[in-house]
């Protein structure tokens, strides 16, 4: 049967346009539906917009080290208005690259909601096409507990375009849209609370990145509130909203900002029209390589809940169309060592195993760890200080894990990532020569096991 597409992608995001561009490259003849924006959440309301209002609360850190150099400043004044119109400007024109990325690899582009009729077909505002193979690359969607007055608060997909940088704000959650969120109003000089309903916040990271980042964002002086969760939220006569947590204090603020996890973007989407099953989690359920239980129907990215970051989208988008078009260059996704970073204020760097997922793996281990304050610190008053720590192997000398909070920890565990991918030991570590004077060099001459 002769379809009108070998491809049909829906979802324009990281892993939607990776499939789509490499799927025509390999010759195949490829649609891609979006109906919301080009380059999905990452481009939109996610990484990119988030990455460049970091920096732009991390100048703040800049002009407060500034005097300890010798430079006099006057008061500095901060308007959100202009970083959120110039950071709009930005994604106007990324959103640009990627529509000319799409159309210079002759991807048909359709605008607008696509749903899922049959196990090859699709309609997207009324016209109906056919496929041999449909990618569901929808994505994710902020996810808000039912609680009465959620409607009143925002998530990260608000807090991009916001008027005006809030007073007071209160944000929920303990993940990384927390806690990176909380260090961008903080460090824009908002009053900032950051609320998380367990002990300790970034469940799943390091035990002592979580405890070194609850010390500095401490010092820089945001209110971490643990063990606290919200029951209700009221608007009061001036316009402010009243938090009641579920024991029972009050705090008000000019903003709620929950960030509260993700779900899977499957609203109208058709599944009802398909075999295709979700997992547990209510994400789409797929093999080892992204087919769906329908045969014709595959999936990638956040709506299949793996691993919910850009560059693990990509790869997946990347997979598939090797694997439809060109088998013989398809590889699997290697999801071991995956580097990832928090770009809170300091930011946090991470790749490999945690030290308690080391122990728990039966893995004898060895830690090295140093706490220090960067030289750029030692001319200011400023007394934060850096965390690096390796987890090894104690049997095998192979490095498990490499964790950093402080300055440049994203730039620095990518080349960290590629060393524990080849299987570095830390003998291999130590005979490294350091790059001097660098914070990153410490990673090579930590010498004294810890514990
Ligand atoms: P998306 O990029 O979400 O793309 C899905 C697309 O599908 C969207 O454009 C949507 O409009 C479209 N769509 C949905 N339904 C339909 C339909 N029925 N018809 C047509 N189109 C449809 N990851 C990192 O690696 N680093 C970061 O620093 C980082 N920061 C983040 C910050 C925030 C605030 C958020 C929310 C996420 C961040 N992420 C980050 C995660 C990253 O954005 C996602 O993992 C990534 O975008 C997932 O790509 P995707 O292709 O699965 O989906
Ligand atoms: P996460 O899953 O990372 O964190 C969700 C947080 O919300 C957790 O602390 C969780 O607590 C808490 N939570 C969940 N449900 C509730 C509830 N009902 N009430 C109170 N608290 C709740 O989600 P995020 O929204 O922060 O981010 C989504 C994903 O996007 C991330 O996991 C990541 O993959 C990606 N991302 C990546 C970034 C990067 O690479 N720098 C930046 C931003 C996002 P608990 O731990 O107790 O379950």
């Amino acid at each position: 049967m002769a379809y009108d597409f070998d491809l049909f992608v829906i979802g324009a995001g990281s892993g939607g346009v990776r499939a789509a561009r490499f799927a025509a490259g390999f010759g195949a003849k490829v649609a891609v539906a979006e109906s919301r924006y080009l380059g999905g959440t990452c481009v939109n309301v996610g990484c990119v917009p988030k990455k460049l209002l970091v920096y732009g609360a991390h100048v703040a850190d800049e002009l407060e080290q500034a005097a300890g150099f010798g430079w006099t400043l006057e008061e500095g004044h901060f308007d959100w208005g202009t970083l959120i119109a110039n950071k709009n400007r930005e994604i106007e024109r990324l959103n640009g690259i990627y529509r000319n990325l799409l159309v210079n690899s002759r991807v048909t582009l359709l605008q607008g909601h696509a749903r899922i009729t049959g196990a090859n077909e699709v309609e997207v505002d009324g016209q109906r096409f056919s496929a041999e193979h449909i990618l569901i690359a929808t994505g994710g969607w902020p996810q808000v507990p039912d609680i009465p007055g959620k409607e009143l608060a925002i998530t990260s997909n608000e807090a991009f375009y916001l008027k005006d940088l809030p007073r007071r704000v209160l944000v929920v959650g303990g993940g990384y849209i927390a806690v990176e969120f909380a260090g961008i109003f903080q460090g824009l000089g908002a009053d900032t609370t950051l609320l998380y309903r367990g002990d300790l916040f970034l469940r799943g990271f390091d035990g002592s990145v979580r405890t070194h980042l609850k010390e500095e964002l401490e010092k820089r002086g945001l209110n971490l509130q643990f063990n606290a969760d919200i029951q209700r939220i009221d608007k009061l006569d001036d316009g402010s909203l009243k938090a009641t947590l579920k024991d029972g204090r009050e705090l008000v603020a000019d903003c709620v900002f929950y960030a509260t996890g993700r779900r899977p973007m499957l609203d109208n989407l058709g599944l009802e029209n398909t075999g295709v099953e979700l997992d547990a989690r209510g994400f789409i359920r797929v093999d080892e390589q992204y087919q769906t239980t329908a045969p014709s129907i595959l999936a990638v990215g956040d709506v299949i809940g793996r691993v919910q970051l850009t560059p693990v989208a990509l790869a997946e988008g990347m997979a598939v169309a090797r694997r439809l078009f060109k088998p013989e260059q398809y590889r699997p996704v290697d999801y071991q060592n995956i580097p990832t970073a928090v770009f809170s204020q300091p930011p946090i760097g991470t790749v490999g195993l945690t030290e308690e997922q080391a122990l728990e793996a039966g893995h004898k281990v060895q830690i090295f760890e140093s706490r220090f304050r960067a030289m750029k610190l030692t001319l200011t008053d400023i007394q934060e200080k850096t965390l690096m720590k390796l987890v090894v192997d104690a049997e095998t000398d192979k490095v498990l894990g490499c964790h950093m909070v402080g300055p440049d920890a994203g730039e620095i565990i990518q080349g960290l990532g590629i060393a524990l991918k080849a299987g570095a030991t830390k003998q291999q570590f130590d005979e490294t020569i350091g790059v001097h004077p660098t914070a990153a060099e410490e990673f090579v001459t930590m010498r004294t096991v810890t514990r």
